[in-house]
């Protein structure tokens, strides 16, 4: 089994459990929340949470900000909300090494960096790391695919791995 970290050097200052954990629900229920939120203001550093290799270059994701997805060992991580540009334009296929600087927390638009919503890492597992298909699916709850999993029993022992 892969080593695992946090992908942050400190934890955040809230939890990533309740409105903003996996299941909760968004849209006025009219989905659930696909991932972890990790509060962080924008520009702060994210680091690979283990060893890797990059299936999703640095695509839109929401309000501005972008995701990039990873293989890491069994799973598919996708980094999501993260800063434009903050990949250096890594390609399909790029491996990292645990620990090591990935990207970093986006911007929303029309936000300053620690404004009102806070900006944060929105984090997303996938128990099928050797699919490397789109994330996005009409199908709910999640709108994602169907292997989507919780993120947060594994943040729970990640964020006594520090990078
Ligand atoms: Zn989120």
């Amino acid at each position: 089994m892969a080593d695992f970290c946090f992908p942050f050097k400190t934890p955040p200052s809230s939890d990533w459990k309740g409105s903003r954990g996996f299941g909760a629900s968004r849209n006025k229920g009219r989905r659930k929340h696909g991932g972890c939120d990790l509060i962080k203001p924008a520009y702060e550093q994210i680091y690979a949470v283990s060893d890797g290799v990059l299936v999703h270059e640095e695509t839109l994701f929401y309000l501005g900000t972008y995701y990039v997805t990873y293989q890491h060992g069994p799973y598919l991580v996708r980094y999501g909300e993260i800063l434009k540009g903050s990949t250096n334009s890594a390609r399909r296929g790029t491996t990292v090494k645990k620990g090591q600087p990935i990207c970093k927390v986006g911007l929303m638009n029309g936000f300053k960096a620690s404004g009102p919503r806070g900006h944060m890492l929105h984090l997303e597992m996938y128990s099928k790391g050797n699919l490397h298909t789109a994330l996005r699916s009409n199908k709910g709850p999640y709108l994602r695919r169907s292997d989507i999993m919780d993120p947060g029993p594994h943040l729970d022992q990640w964020v006594n791995n520090l990078p």
